[in-house]
């Protein structure tokens, strides 16, 4: 059994803790948090070993009648690797005591390419990491993207991608953020950042991405536009999406028309906090015009990056094939909508 350490249980960690407890090859070794809050009871309500990720505030969480097991370097001493899902650039804070412990590390979208070994996406570039001590699972956004770039320069070639993101301001836990009735440019520089985030997995990739953000918390929205290598006809495309288990294509036949509808969706599915792991591809936007390809996609930013964590787990410790991997994941989670 691989023992997994969580280091950060917010809405990153908390999910992919949820999803170790379900690979029949991991198990949670323990979550670190820095302070007690309604995650933390949540954590020692599901049995999740909760350590002090800070060690002058573990009084705070005795205060608060929550057992802490000890301090987060003996959870990441005693782990065989250690999901690092703190907020963006504390991640790069910690890598000096995965280093101190010789414990591999995942981390997220949020930290800098640089600091890694290498940036992950299983279905792009899942045995890059095999081996590796630092690994960085990359952003929603980079996911959901990576995703739909993958088969297609597999099966047609890709001579450029342009992508416009509409990103939620904030996630629905996050009362600090916005905008809240407004429409930003953002970041209002082109093209944004996203695009070279794209190219940490595809090297020769061409790529420029748009950014704003709205008054939104459910999902992102991408406005993609694929030249690819050649002519090719909408149906085809469709298809060949049809087959990656991580694109759910969404049938008109449902009349699902935006993120609020899929999220009802995945709520009557029984989708646990009501998560789509799947970037979610409205079948009917798919359009070609020559080579051009055109489609919409909602991605939800709070658990895309799920599986991705389990896999990249494998990965490091070559565990696994992709393909193995991939399939484990998706039937343990219940992947494929
Ligand atoms: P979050 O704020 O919801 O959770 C972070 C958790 O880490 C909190 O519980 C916080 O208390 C804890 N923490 C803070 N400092 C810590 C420390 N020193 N040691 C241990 N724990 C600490 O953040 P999140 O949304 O889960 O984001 C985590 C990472 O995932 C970031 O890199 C982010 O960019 C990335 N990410 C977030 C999303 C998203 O939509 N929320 C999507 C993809 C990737």
């Amino acid at each position: 059994m691989i023992q997994v350490a969580i280091n950060g249980y917010g809405t990153i960690g908390k999910r992919v803790a949820d999803a170790v407890r379900q690979q029949p090859d991991m198990e949670v070794l323990g979550v670190a948090k820095t302070r007690p809050n309604f995650e933390a009871e949540t954590a020692i309500d599901k049995g999740f070993p909760l350590y002090a990720a800070i060690e002058e505030r573990a009084d705070q969480f005795a205060e608060a009648g929550l057992e802490i097991a000890g301090p987060v370097e003996d959870l990441i001493d005693a782990a065989d690797i250690v999901v690092d899902a703190t907020p963006s650039g504390i991640g790069a804070e910690n890598k000096e005591l995965y280093e101190e412990y010789d414990t591999p590390a995942l981390y997220q979208g949020g930290e800098d390419a640089a600091l890694v070994d290498t940036s992950f996406n299983a279905r792009s570039n899942y045995e890059d990491a095999t081996g590796a001590d630092h690994v960085r699972v990359v952003s929603c956004n980079t996911t959901g993207l990576s995703r739909v770039i993958a088969p297609l320069r597999e099966e047609y070639g890709v001579e450029k991608v342009r992508a416009t993101l509409v990103r939620r301001g904030g996630d629905p836990g996050q009362t600090n953020r916005g905008p809240i009735n407004d429409i930003l440019p953002n970041p209002v520089t082109i093209p944004s950042h996203h695009g070279p985030d794209v190219e940490t997995i595809f090297d020769d990739l061409d790529i420029d991405t748009l950014g704003m953000k709205v008054p939104a918390t459910l999902m992102h929205m991408h406005s993609l536009n694929v030249t690819l290598e050649e002519e090719v006809d909408a149906a085809e495309v469709r298809e060949l999406f049809a087959d990656e288990s991580r694109l759910f294509l969404i049938p008109e036949r449902m009349d699902i028309d935006g993120s609020g509808k899929l999220k009802e969706y995945a709520m009557d599915a029984g989708r646990p906090r009501a998560d789509i792991w799947e970037n979610c591809i409205w079948e009917e936007s798919i359009s070609t015009v020559g080579s051009d390809l055109y489609l919409f996609q909602g991605i939800h930013q709070e658990s895309d990056v799920v599986p991705e964590n389990i896999d990249a787990i494998r990965a490091v410790l070559g565990e696994a094939d992709a393909g193995e991997s991939i399939e484990t994941t998706n039937e343990t989670l219940g992947i494929g909508l």
